[in-house]
């Protein structure tokens, strides 16, 4: 069962990867948690002055990450100061969040905790539980997993640099961090530093602004494996990707392995620098796509192995039915189950499995969503303008993506075909009827074409943070 210790090391761990060490470590040691029947928390901190900067600064982030952890809504988190933290606290060991805890409630763990990594010093960024061990390999992201092993055994040298994309929630960074874990494991001399592009930027910035760019050039050019994530979050800033140049080509020119990954291929970046571009395209790309069901149920039975917890096989079927697109939302499913069956103390229903699955589908429909908005996420996508977009152009950069919107207003959200020509400027419903038939027919030979689509779809029906 997740137990309060595991829920809150499951946050712990998210935390890490955003704060830097030093905060990471000043803040959240010696903190705890204890999840309340009615989806309340408490965060037990040593002091006034921790309680009141967890509150001020960290509060959100908190909320959001327990919120995925947990799959469910928090109704509200209450930072306590723990008057005997003797008995109730736990103290931390290693960057690994192994807790050594005393409580006394304790008493529904079963089976073993996360697996303690011992975290080297040279893995800089790197969550202890994305490794391969426990990375699902499938058709889905086969090409993807090979490449990896390629890199691991021969980094620098094989494919350089790696480009994984892929949507949201399908293993890009699981993917990438295990070769950080795989390369330490060979050589534990090596220098791993993973970044996310944000932290990149945000790294660059502050070497601009506060003239310490030899410290900014130290951290990122002295590395054996750099991996930087979410590289699309590079559009755009035209400094951020002048150095990034700068800091690839330094690295590729002394073998060092660089690995990137994106939620889309190099080509559909937008307002990408051609040198970048270019660069990226040197090494292997290599997508990642929807896991079939046989995979989704995989996944589940490994989460639930891996925290010793025994949830039946039609259930895990139910939630891997429900839930096709996003493996991070699979597991989120899992942990509200749990979560549920942990609060009841029951054995998990079916009805109570439908219930809470049926809670998660309610949180992200499709009538939410305006017309007009599906154009402007598609022409955001496309980096086509809106005026163009409803305009008489029929340019094919623009009007297939204008084809795309016709197909997904038809598909997802059931407009009539004359309302949907209107919608585009004043089309003609047989237009509509056509674009909706050609994108469906290529939908299913063109799997580039149905991970944009499903990108798109992500856009869409996951609210606005
Ligand atoms: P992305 O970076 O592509 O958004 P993540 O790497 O964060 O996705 O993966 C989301 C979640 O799904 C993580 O908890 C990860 O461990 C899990 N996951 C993704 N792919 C696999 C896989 N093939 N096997 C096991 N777990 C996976
Ligand atoms: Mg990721």
């Amino acid at each position: 069962m997740m137990t309060n210790e595991s829920i809150w090391q499951a946050v712990l761990a998210e935390l890490e990867l955003e704060l830097s060490k030093a905060n990471f470590t000043t803040w959240f040691r010696n903190t705890s948690l204890s999840l309340m029947e009615n989806n309340e928390v408490s965060v037990y901190v040593p002091n006034n002055f921790t309680k009141s900067w967890l509150e001020k600064k960290y509060h959100t982030s908190i909320l959001k990450t327990l919120e995925q952890v947990l799959g469910a809504r928090i109704q509200k988190v209450a930072y306590c100061v723990e008057k005997n933290p003797q008995k109730t606290q736990a103290s931390f060991i290693t960057q690994g969040f192994t807790f050594n805890h005393d409580s006394a409630d304790n008493s529904l763990t079963v089976g073993p905790q996360t697996p303690v990594v011992q975290q080297n010093p040279n893995a800089r960024g790197l969550h202890p539980r994305y490794v391969f061990d426990n990375f699902i390999v499938s058709k889905s992201n086969e090409l993807a997993h090979a490449a990896a092993q390629a890199v691991v055994s021969n980094p620098g040298a094989s494919y350089n640099p790696l480009f994984i994309y892929g949507g949201v929630g399908l293993g890009k960074t699981h993917l990438m961090q295990a070769i950080g874990h795989s390369v330490l494991t060979q050589n534990s001399e090596a220098k791993v530093l993973y970044v996310s592009c944000e932290t990149f930027t945000n790294d660059f910035i502050h070497a601009v602004r506060n003239g310490v760019a030899k410290e900014f050039k130290d951290r990122y050019r002295n590395v054996d494996v750099l991996i930087v994530d979410d590289i699309q979050f590079i559009t755009g800033k035209e400094g951020t990707q002048e150095e990034f140049f700068h800091t690839f080509n330094a690295l590729h020119q002394q073998d060092k392995q660089i690995i990137i990954s994106c939620d889309r291929p190099p080509k559909a970046i937008p307002a990408l620098e051609q040198r970048l571009l270019s660069r990226f395209e040197w090494g292997m790309i290599a997508d990642i796509s929807f896991p079939n069901v046989e995979t989704r149920v995989a996944i589940l039975e490994a989460r639930c192995s891996e925290r010793g917890i025994k949830v039946p096989s039609d259930i895990l079927h139910t939630i891997a039915n429900h839930i096709q697109n996003n493996i991070r939302e699979l597991e989120g499913a899992l942990n509200k189950i749990i979560a549920t069956i942990e609060m009841h103390k029951t054995e998990p229903t079916k009805e109570m499995v439908e219930q809470v699955l049926g809670s998660i589908k309610a949180s992200r429909t499709i009538h939410s969503v305006s017309p007009k908005e599906l154009i402007r996420v598609v022409s955001e996508y496309f980096d086509v303008g809106i005026d163009d977009m409803v305009g008489k152009s029929r340019e094919k950069r623009i009007a297939f993506p204008r084809q795309i919107i016709m197909y997904l207003l038809r598909k997802e959200m059931k407009n009539s075909y004359p309302s949907i020509g209107a919608e585009l400027g004043g089309r003609d419903h047989t237009t509509a009827i056509h674009a909706y038939e050609k994108i469906r027919k290529a939908v299913e030979v063109d799997n580039k074409l149905k991970a944009d689509i499903q990108y798109i779809k992500e856009r869409l029906y996951t609210p606005a943070a």
